[in-house]
């Protein structure tokens, strides 16, 4: 599959006159206009600094990378956590509870501004950032758009309740993302409230706590009562330092734009988590397929700001249009280059809805080509025992060069939660004597996922042999 300098150009958001001079040092003496083979723009994306993110064998997308800057330019960021867990185990009272006990926004006089994302400050001045929309669903259909926003993830478990089916979910899309977790065992102002037994049944689930001997960090919390809050702070604070996050401050802005709306008086408003660079007012920026140039910059604490650097979430006003959730938000020389990434991006999206290549066979094993070779698999079955048996079974086919790979497997019907995850990750649905509800169904329709039903084991096992020996190739 070829594509032409131009194209490419437009989706790296470089100039198209740079690519051709890093063409002709290659030896490659082409104009804008002429196609160059997969491998040719392979090498130039990765000349340019851009992580290559494949979609398919003939689409190459190009996502937002961290790696592109120089070692001595990389400066420690705050960390993005999002919170998960089970409905009402206290997701939301957690967020509140956690802002309210913001130094800087109690000094501030309490003014918060709603914008999607909110920082606070701990006592030794360092911030953690944290997405005010709770839930997998949100944190999954973010990463199923190629915005990896989340460094570190709370699971909210209520110790008067357990571990329940949306806890289990919200573990395996953790872990799907390979994203580190920290348990907050809430609610335990309760009497009926049972940490230990907690901590035991996140065991069955391979969330092994500290004091079980593992080494994902716990603290007990009352998110109503406002216990523990600092020791859960300091636990993100210290899983932040073991991952050394860093971005380069100095550079032009990137970021994912986390929320949008239209406001009567202001017109578009995005939130932007700014990944890397700092954004200022004047900037030009594409943000999804609409573009702009920053009017003005609103923190989550009300405030108008001049410039926000990484990890730092501000609302963005002068947009042309509403972006989406989870799309990409760069900014770039002029104007003129501004619209010209907007137009080509709608382009890329109304083709992609026409005419996107299904999340498929072909097209799965090469989003995993760098790693070892797997096949991932979201399972859905009828009863548990079918589900033990399935999960078995399937365990057993893995060997050393290719391994399967269950990202998730429940009882029950196939659900929009399962698509999305099954989607972000590439994997095919399994659902053995179960299928996808209206809504799953319409959901996997957009994102190319695909089903496929089982009532026999054996049959599963036989695709998923097929499947993976069709991707090693033949024997010799
Ligand atoms: P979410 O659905 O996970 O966002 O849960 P909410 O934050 O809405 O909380 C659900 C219910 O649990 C609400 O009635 C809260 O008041 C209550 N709740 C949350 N945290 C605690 C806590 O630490 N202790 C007690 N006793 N109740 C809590």
């Amino acid at each position: 599959e070829a594509i032409t300098v131009a194209d490419l150009a437009n989706r790296m958001a470089e100039r198209g006159a740079d690519l051709v001079k890093a063409l002709f040092k290659m030896g490659m003496p082409v104009t804008l206009t002429q196609t160059i083979d997969q491998d040719t723009a392979e090498l130039l994306v990765t000349e340019f600094g851009h992580n290559i993110k494949r979609v398919s064998e003939s689409d190459i997308e190009i996502g937002i990378s961290g790696d592109d800057d120089a070692p001595e330019t990389m400066q420690p960021r705050s960390p993005v956590v999002t919170i998960m867990g089970h409905v009402d185990h206290g997701k939301t009272s957690l967020l509140d509870a956690i802002r309210g006990a913001d130094v800087v926004a109690g000094e501030a006089g309490g003014i918060t501004q709603h914008i999607g994302a909110y920082q606070v400050t701990l006592p030794d001045k360092s911030k953690i950032s944290f997405l005010d929309t709770p839930g997998h669903e949100a944190f999954t259909e973010m990463r199923a758009r190629g915005a990896n926003v989340t460094d570190i993830v709370i699971l909210v478990v209520a110790a008067d309740d357990g571990l329940k089916p949306q806890t289990i979910e919200a573990i395996n899309h953790t872990k799907a993302a390979g994203v580190p977790m920290i348990v907050a065992i809430n609610k335990i102002d309760k009497p009926e409230a049972k940490p230990q037994k907690v901590r035991e049944e996140l065991l069955q689930h391979e969330v092994i706590v500290e004091q079980m001997g593992g080494d994902v960090q716990d603290v007990e919390v009352s998110a109503m009562q406002k216990t523990n809050l600092d020791k859960l702070l300091e636990a993100v604070h210290l899983q932040a330092e073991i991952l050394e996050l860093k971005a380069n401050p100095d550079r032009n802005a990137e970021g994912t734009v986390i929320e949008s709306k239209l406001d009567k008086g202001r017109g578009p408003l995005a939130t932007v988590l700014i990944q890397r660079g700092t954004l200022k007012v004047g900037d030009v920026f594409v943000a999804g397929a609409s573009s702009g140039k920053v009017r003005a910059m609103i923190d989550d604490k009300g405030k108008q700001v001049k410039e926000a650097g990484p990890s730092v979430p501000v609302e963005v006003l002068g947009l042309s249009a509403v972006p989406s959730a989870g799309d990409p938000f760069t900014v770039v020389d002029n104007e003129a280059r501004a619209r010209e990434v907007a137009a080509y991006r709608q382009g890329v999206l109304d083709k992609q809805r026409t005419t996107a290549a299904p999340v498929s066979l072909e097209n799965m094993f090469a989003s995993h080509a760098s790693t070892t070779k797997e096949l991932p698999l979201v399972v859905k079955a009828d009863v548990h025992g079918s589900l033990e048996a399935i999960s078995h079974a399937l365990n057993r086919l893995s060997t050393d060069e290719i391994k399967v790979r269950i990202l998730h497997a429940g009882v029950g019907g196939i659900t929009e939660s399962d698509v999305t995850l099954a989607g972000a990750s590439g994997a095919p649905i399994i659902g053995f004597n179960v299928r996808p509800n209206a809504k799953a169904r319409e959901v996997a329709a957009r994102s190319n996922v695909e089903f496929r039903y089982y009532d026999v084991i054996y049959h599963l096992t036989d695709w998923a042999k097929g499947a993976m020996a069709g991707e090693l190739g033949p024997e010799i």
